[in-house]
């Protein structure tokens, strides 16, 4: 089985170093790809962490990446303009996949009149508005601004936007699959569930039962599996749990469309020999 990673994070960071060890990786190109190589996986989508203004996206080569909006730049409403002048120029670069939004760390709702000219530019350029919905790793960040609810406003206002919901808004699971029930322009992905390595997955699923039948129950609920895709955050996590992890909430019927055809159209990826990793 093929398998794209939807969402993960590739940054040259100190503390990248340290919670991809703690995952049992190494963070860099060259692990990455020996780890894509051993699990069958042939391409990822990075959601950047990096200044909007740093237009080089020099990534591996297997990677697209969604030009992220982060809170390191800080979100301000007052350079909007020229946020979307820079972005345009991302978009049109072809590894750039969609944009990525992280709300609850910048304290901003993304149904924000004043967010139109990202909006009008993802339009224009069909590429997906990817958002960190639900909790969030840092204590400062502010749930309310990443509440899987929020999503609705944004698709309703925007309707020609392809939004995706990154994490599937957890723990929020039955308020995120009525966001995804009611709007046909919003999918999601599955990352950011898992961290560090598991040492015994039947123990894991023992302990975090729940949980995992809530996430599932909402998926059978749904019963749209054509709208979610497999992601795994690294370096948060360890690859081969996160692929046992997603097997064990998907039925084996959808884990083409899931772990593969779903990013491939939700993103656009035109892959190649050049872009992925073969096997
Ligand atoms: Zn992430």
């Amino acid at each position: 089985m093929k398998i794209i990673d939807a969402h993960f994070h590739f940054c040259d960071d100190a503390y990248f170093d340290v919670i991809a060890r703690a995952a049992g990786h190494e963070n860099n190109g060259g692990h990455l790809v020996e780890q894509y190589r051993l699990h069958g996986m042939v391409h990822g989508i990075v959601m950047g962490n990096q200044p909007l203004r740093d237009l080089s996206s020099d990534y591996p080569s297997f990677v697209s990446y969604c030009v992220g909006i982060d809170s390191r730049e800080g979100f301000d409403r007052v350079s909007i303009r020229q946020q979307a002048a820079l972005l345009e120029q991302h978009f049109q670069n072809p590894r750039c996949v969609g944009l990525k939004l992280y709300p609850g760390y910048n304290y901003f709702y993304i149904y924000e009149d004043c967010l139109k000219p990202f909006y009008e530019l993802a339009e224009k350029y069909d590429k997906p508005v990817a958002v960190h919905m639900g909790l969030t790793a840092t204590d400062n960040a502010l749930l309310k601004y990443s509440h899987p609810m929020v999503m609705d406003e944004a698709a309703v206002k925007f309707r020609k936007v392809n939004f995706v919901m990154c994490h599937f808004g957890e723990p929020w699971f039955e308020d995120a699959a009525a966001v995804i029930e009611k709007n046909p322009n919003v999918t999601a992905d599955l990352s950011g569930i898992l961290t560090g390595k598991i040492p015994d997955f039947a123990a894991f699923c023992q302990k975090k039962h729940f949980y995992m039948e809530r996430m599932k129950g909402w998926l059978e609920y749904l019963e749209c599996y054509d709208r979610f895709m497999f992601g795994t955050d690294w370096p948060l996590a360890n690859l081969g749990d996160y692929i046992e992890f997603t097997k064990a909430i998907i039925p084996q019927q959808y884990w083409d469309a899931v772990f593969y055809e779903n990013a491939l159209r939700i993103y656009r990826l035109k892959l190649t020999e050049k872009n992925t990793v073969s096997s």
